[in-house]
């Protein structure tokens, strides 16, 4: 008899709703926590303020002495909150986000207290990071890392912490983290999409790209979590039969939020709100026990600080709960895996939303202008994009008739392909005034009455306009979306330089109108980036074969994903925008290459305790009952008796067959996974636990599951689906 999985759901069943934390009022406490721009009024001298904001709005640098000046206003205000340590939070290539803590005092033995924090503390630290990823970097240079603070996102305090978001880098200079390369793209989309912008209004001298993050999980009782090896290491399932009751009732979307789980969502929001996390929608997912957390969009810098805050603060809040959050991209099989969308758009400083069109045809024509550079900058990088949320995790998911392939495509409706059908046709060169007029007034702007009733939502393209930005849905439940954002934000200020020059020379050279010169680029661009539009059902096969035709991309790995991230091409494209540097992004290559291989290796390894240490040991445990039973009926009746024994043998040959194949397959799995850990070059070993160990995942988990089915109840060590979903 399995004791732990027993006691686990014993456990689970007691647990009382705990109570939900008094509720404040919304707005009163939205950004309590945070040292945002009200308290900077109310803390900074107006030299420090003034500072501070153009650092945030134009990366100005901030001298010593207003440091100094920010970090007492910071310390004063965050002692006054209760903070008895801060710390410098930052993004390490492992996909988390990581913290040191220090204390604002120290105490000397005299008894007098010393400070610890002043500018210097603030601007600079030198975490002890060796045991962070760094593709080799560190090793290279023999550099040391230090972070530096970001001011362009607010410092805040969780628990009794000031944390101060920061940029972590080697002393040579290069980024070892996931948002100095982001800051890098988002400066690079800002120069880029500002000269653009300004072809339509001079005023415009700032462009930030926005992000609003779709967040999907799963909750499970955390005692019964804990009773399951491969979900405390994994973050999965790694075996496991489907329960009698799945999806198939589709009852789980929108439907009643239970009450455990309405209370830890209320306790969750809450804390989010205080944090500034201005987090705005809650419901339930497809798959039982799923759910979605959406955030109203932000400046991308921020809503990706936020989304890992988030993830952090959930952790803990369902801990509180007696939850265990899972993260993983699809942590049970035969039901929904999680993803998280990323939405994204451009905004002006001077408010306008320069994916969404507007009242005038000259709105509307710079709306299409942004609207088909991005499709033309996916269509050029689509390998590129792909590779920026590849992760063992997330293979599971791409292609898996659940969420968007692996072929990345662009999904933009009927009404705006008719739109772009018609720019097609616009003639080359010089545009005759009647041609003018009929652009304008039938094309270009009947574009906003046709929006307001684009309800067509295909929800199996990976990347779709959805009336007022692009929606990317490959995006992994725990990728850090900083990731695809620097890719997406870099190939797309990459494309609207070229389409600035291309406009231009056509201005100087071909003497041609603005308006005129944007037509005529933009239709060319509609002509040589059709590939990638496809409005139908993404996850069919002909697709598939469609795609191929089409020569996309179709990379179905992680290892073979990755690739792309370091062809002539693309070391180029992130060298020209300043984005990376060829050492930087072949240590990030290098980083998901080890993280892929450490995933399946911890994989492998708990495989091998669940079929050793639990699964063939129960096995063998009911075979021994239903073996005493055969020799009882022996006793009785003298010789085994077909009649009476029959099923029982049947049941003994079955779990015999299943114990060995698994013993089979479990032994070749690591023998494979040793050869392959004996090869030195990264992608090599990756790809050898992508093709040679991986494969037996599946067949172990299919034997474990058939002896699932056989194995008494009572005896099956391993909390089972229908226990583990299915919250109440
Ligand atoms: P869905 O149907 O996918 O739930 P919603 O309209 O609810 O779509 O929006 C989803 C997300 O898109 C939200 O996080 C929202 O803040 C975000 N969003 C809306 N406008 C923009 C924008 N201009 N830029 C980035 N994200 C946006
Ligand atoms: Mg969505």
């Amino acid at each position: 008899m399995s004791k732990l999985r027993f006691s686990a759901i014993a456990n689970s069943q007691q647990r009382k709703q705990i109570h939900i934390q008094e509720e404040g009022r919304r707005s009163e406490l939205f950004g309590q926590s945070v040292f945002n721009e009200e308290k900077m009024l109310r803390h900074l001298t107006k030299d420090a303020l003034e500072s501070v904001q153009g650092a945030i709005f134009s990366g100005s640098k901030i001298d010593r002495k207003i440091a100094d000046q920010v970090a007492e206003a910071i310390k004063g205000w965050a002692i006054s909150m209760g903070a008895t340590h801060y710390t410098h939070w930052f993004q390490p290539l492992t996909g988390s986000t990581a913290e040191k803590h220090d204390a604002f005092f120290d105490l000397l033995p005299d008894g007098r207290a010393l400070e610890k924090f002043g500018g210097s503390q603030l601007v600079q630290q030198e975490p002890d990071a060796s045991s962070f990823p760094s593709g080799g970097i560190r090793n290279t240079f023999e550099a040391r890392g230090y972070t530096a603070w970001d001011p362009t996102s607010p410092a805040f305090i969780y628990g009794t912490t000031l944390c101060i978001p920061t940029i972590f880098v080697s002393y040579t200079g290069e980024a070892l983290d996931n948002k100095a390369p982001l800051l890098r793209a988002l400066s690079a989309i800002d120069d880029a999409a500002t000269a653009v912008a300004k072809y339509f209004d001079k005023n415009v001298s700032k462009v930030n790209a926005t992000l609003g993050w779709e967040q999907e999980y799963f909750l499970i009782d955390k005692a019964l979590a804990q009773s399951r090896p491969d979900i405390s290491l994994t973050g999965r399932t790694l075996v496991g039969h489907s329960a009698a009751k799945g999806q198939q009732l589709d009852d789980h979307y929108f439907g009643v939020i239970p009450s455990r789980v309405i209370s830890f969502m209320s306790d969750l929001e809450k804390e989010c709100t205080k944090l500034g996390i201005p987090v705005k929608t809650r419901h339930n997912e497809v798959a039982p026990n799923q759910f979605e957390l959406a955030s109203v969009f932000e400046e991308a810098n921020l809503a990706i600080d936020h989304n890992l805050l988030l993830m952090d603060v959930m952790d803990k809040m369902a801990d509180k709960h007696n939850f265990k959050v899972l993260f993983h991209e699809k942590p049970f099989a035969g039901i929904n895996g999680s993803g998280k969308h990323n939405n994204w758009s451009l905004a002006t400083n001077t408010g306008v939303n320069l994916l969404s069109p507007g009242s005038t045809p000259m709105k509307n024509l710079q709306f299409l202008t942004f609207f088909i550079n991005t499709i033309k900058a996916v269509d050029t990088y689509e390998e590129l994009l792909r590779s920026s949320i590849a992760s063992a995790g997330n293979d599971h998911r791409l292609g898996a008739s659940e969420a968007p392939p692996a072929i990345l495509s662009i999904f933009i409706g009927v009404q705006l392909s008719n739109v772009l059908d018609e720019l097609e046709g616009v003639s080359k060169g010089k545009l005759s005034p009647e041609e003018k007029t009929e652009l304008k007034l039938n094309v270009v702007g009947k574009i906003p009455e046709i929006l307001m009733d684009n309800t067509d939502r295909n929800r199996t393209s990976p990347f779709a306009f959805t009336g007022n930005k692009f929606e990317m849905r490959g995006v992994g439940s725990q990728t850090n979306c900083a990731k695809p954002m620097t890719i997406l934000n870099t190939i797309v200020a990459k494309q609207l330089q070229a389409f600035k020059k291309e406009v231009d020379t056509l201005v100087d050279k071909k003497n041609l109108k603005k308006d005129e010169a944007v037509f005529n680029v933009l239709r060319e661009y509609i002509k040589s980036s059709k590939r990638i539009r496809f409005d139908g059902d993404g996850y069919s096969d002909e697709w598939e074969k469609e795609a191929k035709r089409r020569k996309l991309s179709n990379n179905k790995s992680t290892p073979e994903a990755l690739q792309i991230l370091t062809s002539a091409d693309s070391l180029l494209l992130f060298k020209s925008m300043n984005v990376m540097s060829e050492i930087e992004v072949k240590a990030r290559q290098e980083v998901e290459l080890e993280n892929y291989i450490m995933y399946l290796q911890i994989e492998g390894r708990v495989f091998n305790e669940l079929v050793y240490n639990h699964i063939i040991p129960s096995a063998i445990e009911y075979q021994n009952i239903v073996i005493k039973n055969v020799i009882g009926l022996k006793e009785i009746y003298g010789v085994v008796h077909k009649e009476l024994a029959v099923g029982q043998l049947n049941i003994l040959e079955q779990i015999a067959e299943h114990i060995l194949a698994l013993k089979k397959k479990t032994d070749a799995m690591t023998s494979t996974r040793k050869s392959a850990n004996k090869l030195s070059d990264t992608y090599k070993k990756a790809t050898a636990y992508c093709e040679n160990v991986k494969p037996y995942f599946d067949e172990i988990r299919y034997h474990s599951d058939k002896l699932e089915q056989l194995v008494g109840d009572q005896i099956w060590p391993l909390t089972k689906y229908r226990e583990l979903l299915f919250i109440k």
